[in-house]
C-alpha cells in the first residue's frame, strides 16, 4: 500500500509541476529597460496589460517615441513614475501626445520645473485616471502580474526633499519569477527597506537603482535582494560617471550578472513564470 502511494504520489508531484507551468494562464511575460540615454525606460508587456515605468529625458523625447512606434504600441495601459526628475519624466510629454495612456501612478511628490508641471497638465488636460503609491500599495498588471511597492513609506514623503530617495521602489512578481524596479533609491531608502521588507525584496533580476550611482546598491540591500542579474540604464560617457566603480565591485561580490544599456543596447527579460527566464541584449 505504502509503495503504491508513494508512486502515486511521484506521478502527483510531476503532474503538478506541468500543472504549475500550464496555470501560467498569462503565458509569457516581457520586459525591455530601453537604451534610452542616460535615464530610464522600461516597459512590461503582460497578457492584458503594456506598463512603462518612467519615461527617460526629455532630449531622448523623439527616440523613445521611435521605438514605441516600432513596437506597434499605440495603448499605454499604466504609465509609472519613479519620480519627477528630468531622465525619468522628460519623455512624458512626447509619450501624451503620441499614445494613448490609461492611468498614470507616481509618488506624489513635486517639483517647480516645467517638464514636472507639463506631465501635470497633460495628466488634467487628457482626464487620465491619477493615482499616488507608496510603501505596501500593489499594482495589478493582469496576466498574473503584480507590482508591490516597497518604497516610499508616507513619513519618507512628509519628511525627506530628496526626489531620488523618495522614488518609488516596487517589485514586478510574476508567480516565480520576481524584478525590482528602483528608480534612483539611495541608501537611506533601501536601509528602510531591507528594514521593513527583509527577505521579501529577493528577486530575480535588479534594475540597477540611480543608474549604478555608488549612493545606492549598499552591500545589506544586495544581501537582501539577492539578484542573479542587474540591469544598469545609462549613456555611455555620461557626465555622472555612472557606473561608479564601487557599485560594480558590490556586484561583483555577490556574483551579479551585470547588463547595462549603453553597452548592450535594450535589455530584454522573457519569463513564463518560472524559475527560467531569459536575458537577451540587442548588441
Ligand atoms: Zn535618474
Amino acid at each position: 500500500m505504502l509503495i503504491i502511494l508513494t508512486m502515486v504520489c511521484a506521478g502527483c508531484a510531476k503532474n503538478d509541476a506541468a500543472d504549475k507551468t500550464a496555470a501560467t494562464s498569462g503565458g509569457e511575460v516581457k520586459i525591455e529597460v530601453l537604451d534610452i540615454g542616460q535615464g530610464d525606460a522600461s516597459l512590461i508587456y503582460t497578457k492584458d496589460e503594456i506598463v512603462m515605468i518612467d519615461t527617460g529625458d526629455i532630449d531622448e523625447r523623439d527616440r523613445l517615441v521611435k521605438l514605441l512606434k516600432e513596437r506597434d504600441i499605440k495603448t499605454i495601459d499604466k504609465l509609472i513614475i519613479t519620480h519627477p526628475h528630468a531622465d525619468h519624466i522628460g519623455g512624458a510629454y512626447a509619450v501624451f501626445k503620441n499614445f494613448k495612456v490609461k492611468e498614470v501612478y507616481d509618488n506624489g511628490d513635486t517639483t517647480t520645473t516645467k517638464t514636472y508641471q507639463t506631465y501635470l497638465k497633460n495628466i488634467k488636460q487628457q482626464n487620465i485616471a491619477y493615482h499616488q503609491l507608496k510603501a505596501g500599495d500593489s499594482v495589478d498588471f493582469g496576466g498574473g502580474v503584480s507590482f508591490k511597492v516597497f518604497s516610499p513609506t508616507e513619513k519618507m514623503l512628509q519628511s525627506d526633499d530628496d526626489l531620488n530617495n523618495n522614488s518609488l521602489v516596487g517589485q514586478l512578481r510574476y508567480n516565480d519569477f520576481t524584478m525590482l524596479f528602483t528608480g534612483d533609491s539611495e541608501r537611506e531608502a533601501e536601509q528602510n527597506m531591507t528594514k521593513s521588507y527583509g527577505n521579501e525584496l529577493q528577486s530575480d533580476v535588479l534594475k540597477s537603482p540611480h543608474h549604478g550611482s555608488r549612493t545606492s546598491s549598499s552591500d545589506s540591500y544586495l544581501k537582501a535582494v539577492k539578484a542573479k542579474d542587474v540591469i544598469i540604464s545609462l549613456a555611455a560617457d555620461n557626465e555622472y560617471g555612472h557606473p561608479h566603480k564601487q557599485t560594480l565591485d558590490r556586484y561583483k561580490k555577490y556574483d551579479m550578472n551585470v547588463y547595462r544599456t549603453d553597452k548592450d543596447g535594450t535589455v530584454t527579460i522573457l519569463t513564463d513564470g518560472s524559475d527560467n527566464y531569459t536575458i537577451q541584449k540587442e548588441k
